[in-house]
């Protein structure tokens, strides 16, 4: 592990350090800091003013300083002589507590105190359009099932090759790149961290992709549904808790030792079907943070898209290897949550799951029955399942609802994000849209 990072500037003939810190919208802040100023900016940390980012402070606070996490320092593939650092972000001695990386901190150390340690892998979903972002960047890509297009896939192997390259280089341990199921959509998989690991390389991730893209004059996008009709942009989440953090990690605690577990035959453990239970339970809350956005709610609940299925869920069920539903459990020892886009904040994403999760064990929360349908056909046989929020007021409001996630993820910051996000979606409903005119000005 890095300590030092003006060694490690030396070391590596890195010329700049990006002291970068993510907001509660998600949006990476950085400020780049010359490798000879260093050493005080590792003690002290970088100033900003909270108020000019999503952060909700005023202008009247005093600086907010984001003090570089030597462990989490990462030289741009790309540009090696800028070394990208992630930040946490203090107030006058204090962590802020609203910031996503400190709020993810503290539910890894909750989770810590009761031997939990959370391990998970993300499927970051994205886009390739033209550089205005106004289009799918490959014309030649209109097939109706573009799945796994292999003509496709090599029409941007340049792009794809780059970014895997650097993942190797990282050690990140990619194994697989395929076209998705939209026109224009690839997925680039990558070894499984524990959660604060793999928060910070999905940050990183996203800024590469769209690093890479830029440089072969493209633009990248995760955005949840970034074209009409077709599948949107999911980052799913897989999940498994274990007895200790990284190399120290023996026993997979959502696995049995028969692969088999009372959730079924699917082979979790009663910890994983607690936990999954805490899932299931704040789910429709959870969406307001893994599904933030206004766009987001095109995503799920979404009808069929060109290709014939969407992919997302629109209810709270669980099922064993079967896409449909919103969660799946692909094997023995994890399941996979399909609830959250590409807009999730990559930090807030880990911390809901954990906050979630770690409230099922506490409750031994059941996850409740498992469906082995095609909830795409048969979603209206499911009763009693609560469906998914339509929109993100309706998710806000759950979220607000629910006393016990706000307070597992931390008061303070379910209000400040409420807060923001209401905002935003005030602005929303305030927009005049052509939508109104066409279907109102002749009533
Ligand atoms: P799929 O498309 O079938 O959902 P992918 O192969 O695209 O699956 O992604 C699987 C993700 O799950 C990867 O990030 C992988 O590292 C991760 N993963 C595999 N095993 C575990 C585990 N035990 N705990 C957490 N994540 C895991
Ligand atoms: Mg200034
Ligand atoms: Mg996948
Ligand atoms: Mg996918
Ligand atoms: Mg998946």
């Amino acid at each position: 592990m890095t300590k030092d990072l003006a060694a490690f500037a030396k070391k590596n003939g890195v010329k700049y350090f990006m002291i970068s810190f993510t907001d509660l919208f998600g949006g990476q802040r950085a400020k780049l800091v010359p490798a000879e100023a260093i050493a005080d900016m590792q003690a002290d940390g970088a100033g900003f003013a909270g108020f000019a980012t999503w952060l909700d402070m005023t202008p009247a606070h005093p600086d907010m300083l984001a003090v570089p996490d030597p462990d989490a320092v990462i030289q741009l593939p790309w540009k090696p002589e800028v070394a990208w650092v992630a930040a946490n972000c203090m107030m006058e001695g204090g962590e802020v507590a609203q910031a996503p990386r400190n709020v993810l901190r503290r539910l890894i150390v909750e989770a810590a105190g009761e031997g939990l340690y959370v391990k998970t892998g993300v499927e970051a979903e994205f886009f390739l359009l033209t550089a205005d972002g106004s289009q799918i960047s490959d014309p030649y890509d209109t097939a109706e099932k573009p799945c796994y297009d292999q003509q496709a896939v090599m029409r941007r192997y340049d792009v794809i090759r780059e970014i895997c390259d650097y993942m190797l280089a990282l050690g990140w341990a990619p194994y697989q790149t395929d076209h998705e199921d939209a026109n224009g959509q690839f997925e680039m998989n990558f070894g499984f961290a524990d959660a604060l690991v793999m928060a910070d390389k999905h940050s990183f991730f996203k800024f590469m992709v769209k690093s890479v893209a830029e440089k072969h004059g493209l633009r990248a996008t995760f955005m949840p549904k970034p074209i009409e009709g077709l599948t949107g942009n999911g980052c799913h989440a897989h999940v498994s808790v274990w007895d200790a953090p990284g190399d120290k990690a023996r026993k997979n605690m959502f696995a049995t030792s028969s692969g088999k577990g009372p959730a079924g035959e699917l082979g979790l453990s009663e910890t994983g079907a607690q936990f999954l239970g805490g899932i299931m339970k704040h789910a429709t809350a959870m969406a307001a943070i893994t599904n933030p956005t206004v766009n987001s709610y095109k995503r799920i609940n979404a009808p069929r898209t060109m290709s014939g299925a969407t992919w997302a869920p629109n209810t709270v069920t669980w099922t064993g290897n079967n896409r449909t539903h919103m969660v799946r459990v692909p094997g023995p020892g994890r399941f996979e949550l399909r609830l959250a886009d590409g807009a999730a904040n990559p930090y807030l994403l880990q911390a809901v799951i954990i906050a979630a999760g770690l409230d099922g064990i506490r409750s031994k929360a059941d996850p409740g029955r498992r469906y082995d349908i095609d909830m795409y056909a048969d979603g209206h046989k499911v009763k009693g399942a609560p469906k998914l929020p339509l929109n993100l007021l309706d998710a806000l409001r759950e979220f607000d609802r629910s006393k016990a996630l706000k307070s597992a993820i931390g008061d303070e910051f379910s209000a400040a994000f409420l807060k923001l996000k209401r905002r935003e979606w005030d602005s929303f409903v305030s927009h005049f849209s052509n939508w109104e005119r066409e279907h109102t000005l002749d009533i």
